[in-house]
This record gives structure tokens, sequence and C-alpha cells, in this order.
């Protein structure tokens, strides 16, 4: 089935899915684990829409090809066209917040990267982008206090908030909106903190996205489960 975006309460996105552009090692912590530089401007690349299926549905893992790693990102999805875009204009052009998997064939991705390769093979395939139903933007007052946490099977994976981004959330669209022009319907993925790790069949993920109060206590906006099918 053709993947469609929804928001929280059940309801479709009025546009389909063009593109997903994602960052690479937007998080300190990441690039460290996976012993990459931290690049000095944000490293972009895509995932075409047919990588992309609800969250909740089963999660496939691609059969032969080695570890399968997750990387929870914080998924956001624009609501209006964002060319060459300025800081300061992005925030009423997003549609909505979401959490996403930027599903990685990691073996693979080091090989490519060994060559000097694209990554898309390790990246790009059927079923890369499982995306969860979108907060509506109107409902968050303070994105830029927003975060993420990963649980695989009741253990905490990963925790991480847009403040620790080495480019923050509307910089990182703006910086997009330089090079490749998002639609309504396009989602950015913002990155993933440290953490990543592969699935196993079965595993049981349970993927929040979280807001920071000013007393800097955390609150839970919405939390997605799905299962690694057996
Ligand atoms: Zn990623």
């Amino acid at each position: 089935m053709q993947y469609q975006h929804r928001f929280v309460d059940g309801q479709r996105a009025a546009w389909p899915l063009g593109k997903v552009v994602c960052v690479g090692r937007n998080y300190a912590e990441h690039a460290k684990e996976l012993n990459n530089p931290v690049p000095t401007s944000p490293l972009l690349f895509m995932k075409p829409a047919t990588s992309a299926v609800a969250l909740k549905a089963p999660i496939h893992l691609p059969l032969n090809q080695g570890p399968c790693h997750f990387e929870t990102e914080i998924a956001v999805l624009i609501g209006e066209t964002i060319r060459q875009a300025s800081v300061e204009t992005i925030a009423p052009k997003v549609a909505g917040y979401g959490i996403g998997l930027d599903l990685t064939l990691r073996q693979l991705q080091d090989q490519l990267k060994a060559k000097g390769y694209p990554w898309e093979m390790a990246k790009a395939f059927d079923g890369a982008c499982p995306l969860s139903a979108f907060v509506p933007a109107q409902a968050i007052v303070h994105p830029e206090h927003l975060g993420l946490s990963t649980h695989i099977n009741g253990e905490l994976r990963q925790c991480g908030f847009v403040s620790e981004m080495i480019t923050p959330l509307f910089e990182l669209i703006a910086f997009i909106s330089q090079h490749f022009t998002l639609q309504a319907g396009d989602v950015v993925m913002t990155g993933t903190p440290a953490g990543v790790g592969a699935l196993n069949p079965g595993d049981q993920l349970s993927l929040s996205l979280l807001v920071r109060n000013a007393d800097n206590s955390t609150t839970t906006l919405a939390q997605f489960n799905a299962s690694v099918e057996n």
C-alpha cells in the first residue's frame, strides 16, 4: 500500500510525499560513535518517496545485506513551498513534527563510503524510511525545544534534543532550501543522536517525540510503537 502522511488524530494530510531530505552527522556524539569527522556545513542526502512506510506497520529488514541500523530522527512535514528561504521565514511553513527512522544498511554504507560512492543503496531502499503520524505544528509552541527518545525492548537506546543539533531545525531547513526547493508534502529528517545500532527480528520499538519544558522536565508529545517482523 502506498504511504500517505497522517496527523496524530488520524486525518490524512492533503499532499503526497515528494521526497525526504536527510542530514548526516547533525549531533556531534553520533558523528563520534561512527568515527566520522563533524562536517563544517550540513551533509545532505535524500530518500525517495518509495522508501517511506507508515511507522506502525511491521518493519521489514532487507535480507542478506548485513546489519540494518535504526537512526531515530525528528521528522518535519513541510506544508508550503520553501525556496532559498531565510531562517525566520521557516516556522509558519511547517505542517507538523513527527518521528522518522533513517534505516541504514551499515556495512554496505561503510563499503560505499570507503570507495567515495553515494550512499543511496544503503539508505534509499524500499521501507528505509518508516514515518510516524505528525503532531500538527500549531500544537507545538517551542519547536526549538523538541527532542526524541528510542526504546528497544524496553531499554533506552537514544535520547536527543534540538538544542544538541549542530545545525538546528530551522537553520537546517533554510540551508536545505538554498540547494533544493522543498514542497508541501516533503519531509526533512534532522539527524540522529548517539546510540544507533542494529535491529533484530522481533524487536519492539517505542519512539517518542518529546519537548523540554522551562523547568527542564520533559513531556512526551506522542509515542509510536512498532516491531520488527520475525
Ligand atoms: Zn540519519
